[in-house]
């Protein structure tokens, strides 16, 4: 029965460890890391994105105002220069209204040019941005890929380990595998130890005398406890 128990403890062990391994794949670290750099590169991608709207919206308002002073400026020099004005001090004052037309033409100008300067640079770091969130999302991909693999090894031998542990346990007393169970939560997932040349190989530690000897003497299948850890303890099978 105790051989039996310490086969379900190595089960149990196994599993655990394929757990904890399940757990602790490299590639998830890896995957988180790509993750949080995608996010920082999202807010900047998304903040770069902000800035290039505003200097394109001021760019339109300045282009749409620039059509609008051309158009008036073909107006009025058409009638500066059309014939039907005759009077000087009109003609005057449409030679004064074409240069300031002109003037505001030029400032409009300047303007709409720096708006397109100022938008080179930004379209350049969207564009540098989206090449590195391509090459973040075929690595996140590929380790994806990787993960979902080493995932699947270990869940085949998962399912072996539990059908085998399922097998194990079949036939042993409810009461003691309720007390191993009990034990294993406690104990950091081991419930039964071997005791391997006079110590509980559960908490590594020497047993007394006096201890040794009641184990010597139990009935084979005893149910025995370790007096330092409270492990159920399993002589060395003969
Ligand atoms: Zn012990």
């Amino acid at each position: 029965m105790l051989e039996q128990l310490l086969q379900v403890q190595d089960h149990d062990s196994a599993i655990g460890r394929l757990r904890h391994r399940r757990r602790t794949l490299p590639e998830l670290a890896e995957l988180a890391t790509l993750e949080t750099q995608g996010a920082a590169l999202e807010k900047s991608l998304a903040d770069a994105g902000e800035r290039r709207e505003d200097v394109a919206r001021r760019q339109r308002r300045l282009e749409d105002e620039l059509a609008l002073v051309e158009q008036k400026l073909a107006e009025v020099q058409a009638k500066l220069y059309g014939g039907t004005v005759s009077l000087i001090r009109e003609l005057q004052a449409l030679q004064t209204e074409v240069e300031a037309l002109k003037r505001r033409r030029s400032t409009l100008e300047d303007g709409a040019l720096e708006a397109m300067t100022e938008r080179e640079p930004i379209d350049d770091e969207v564009s540098a941005m989206e090449a590195r969130r391509a090459d973040l999302d075929g690595r996140a991909g590929a380790l994806r890929g990787v993960l979902a693999e080493a995932q699947i090894t270990i869940d085949i031998e998962l399912e072996t380990e539990l059908e085998a542990r399922a097998a194990a346990v079949e036939g042993l007393p409810a009461e003691v595998v309720t007390s191993y169970e009990r034990l294993r939560t406690r104990l950091d997932g081991v419930g039964a130890a071997r005791l391997v040349n006079g110590r509980c190989d559960g908490c590594h530690l020497s047993m007394s005398v006096a201890e040794l000897s009641v184990i010597t003497r139990a009935a084979p299948d005893a149910l025995l406890h370790c007096e330092q850890c409270g492990r159920i303890i399993a002589p060395s099978s003969a």
